[in-house]
């Protein structure tokens, strides 16, 4: 609970220290018109949003340990935290809680602060992560200059395209301080949103030109939308999946384009990349017949057209988002019963289903309704229930270049009927 005037409990501090979330006491004022964390309250009713007060100076010691239990979170996965960012969905015993977090310079810390924050990483690398709201260009190239093998930025740029800008971007955001931002930094991370192949080919070409071959990595991205997202947003995200196999070749093509420049275009490209590690995985658990196995609306092309042969059923579940997110962590239990009981009723004869344990992720065992496997079990006493340990590598969803043209450049893929929404 959060003291009365205002601070805020060690437990919450370390609660936000576990999920990377910096300290913000108000909605991100970037106001990105495809941000899902705004819409959580509509999209997931049954989620309570919490909002983790502003960090003051007087409570600036207990920051200090909440950076030390993201050095915690690193030695666990092996990977680097980035402040500021996902993930912010936590199981808590009032239930499923959302923690909003958001570009860290517009989260009220002060430039000091900042600095601490990455003095307190020294040793280690410190990304923060940006839209360019407030980002102040002097402090940036002094945190470069001052901590040359810590600071790292993680900005996301979106697009440079004044037009795509205006329907998706806080137009506070100038971007005249992003082109220069990227000239400025270190092994900086960048982020770009595939709209349409013209505008991504422009971007990415801009971001090679301003940034040495060495210096950090590029990302891609697909623009999801959610059940409550705005209509413009749900326009040019069916506009752009469209375009991907284009622009992929377009942005392959660039003379600078390598290894480097890494893609979350769909789960789709992701299950084809990994088809060999899923099939593996699926043989050692699935059985003869009578099996019906469940998988992300991303993943179903794949595993669909390896059992389409056995007599064995395979469904793609819901998001609880609803939209176009394809892939596990947005399926649940729910889902699964309401399919389960059509086939019953359909007369299909089941003995098995299978599930996979990604779907599960919220302390390692809920759904995002906060529901566990068991709640398959017991809707279906008859059935026999198997959860597949998915590695987490397979649930990634980042694949490089070359991998995505693999997938375009293969007649035979598998190609899945469009997602119900
Ligand atoms: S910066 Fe991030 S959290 Fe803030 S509005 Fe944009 S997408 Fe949402």
């Amino acid at each position: 609970m959060d003291d009365s005037d205002g601070s805020i409990s060690q437990k919450r501090l370390v609660h936000g220290a576990r999920l990377r979330a910096l300290p913000l006491n108000v909605d991100c004022p970037a106001r990105c018109a495809f941000c899902y964390e705004r819409r959580v309250p509509a999209v997931l009713p049954h989620v309570r949003t919490e909002h983790i007060p502003r960090y003051d100076d007087a409570r600036f010691d207990a920051f200090r340990q909440m950076v030390a239990r993201a050095r915690d979170w690193e030695a666990e996965t092996g990977r680097a935290p980035v402040f500021g960012i996902l993930p912010t969905f936590e199981r808590t015993p009032q239930g499923i809680a959302h923690f909003p977090v958001c570009d860290v310079f517009s989260s009220g810390l002060s430039h000091d602060q900042i600095e601490e924050l990455v003095r307190m990483r020294e040793g280690d690398v410190c990304m923060l992560y940006a839209v360019g709201l407030n980002l102040d260009l002097d402090f940036i190239a002094y945190l470069t200059r001052r901590y040359p093998e810590t600071f790292r930025l993680h900005l996301s740029i979106v697009t440079f395209d004044p037009d795509l800008r205006r329907q998706l971007m806080n137009p506070d955001i100038d971007v005249d301080v992003l082109r220069r931002a990227c000239t400025l930094t270190r092994d900086a991370t960048f982020f770009l949103m595939l709209l349409t192949a013209d505008q991504l080919a422009a971007d990415v070409e801009e971001v090679l030109a301003a940034t040495s071959a060495d210096n950090g990595g590029l990302f891609v991205h697909k623009l999801y939308y959610d059940r409550c997202s705005p209509r413009r947003v749900v326009e040019l995200a069916r506009e752009a999946a469209l375009q991907r196999e284009v622009a992929v070749r377009r942005i392959a093509s660039l003379p600078r384009a390598g290894r480097r420049i890494m893609c979350s275009l769909g789960a789709d490209i992701q299950a084809y990349t990994r088809r060999f590690e899923i099939y593996t995985m699926l043989s050692r658990c699935t059985e003869e017949a009578d099996e019906v196995i469940f998988c992300s609306p991303g993943t179903y092309a794949v595993i669909d057209g390896y059992y389409r042969s056995s007599g064995n059923l395979v469904r793609a579940m819901g998001s609880a988002f609803g939209g176009n997110l394809d892939f596990v962590q947005g399926c649940t239990a729910r889902d699964v019963v309401a399919q389960l009981e059509e086939l019953v009723t359909a007369g299909h004869r089941l003995r098995r289903v299978v599930v996979p344990d990604a779907m599960f992720w919220l302390d390692g065992a809920y759904d995002l309704n906060g529901e566990r496997a068991e709640s398959i079990a017991a809707a279906f006493p008859d059935l026999s229930l198997e959860v597949v340990a998915v590695p987490p590598e397979v649930v990634c969803s980042v694949v490089d270049l070359d991998d995505c043209l693999v997938y375009f450049n293969d007649f035979h893929r598998p190609v899945a009927a469009p997602m119900a929404e």
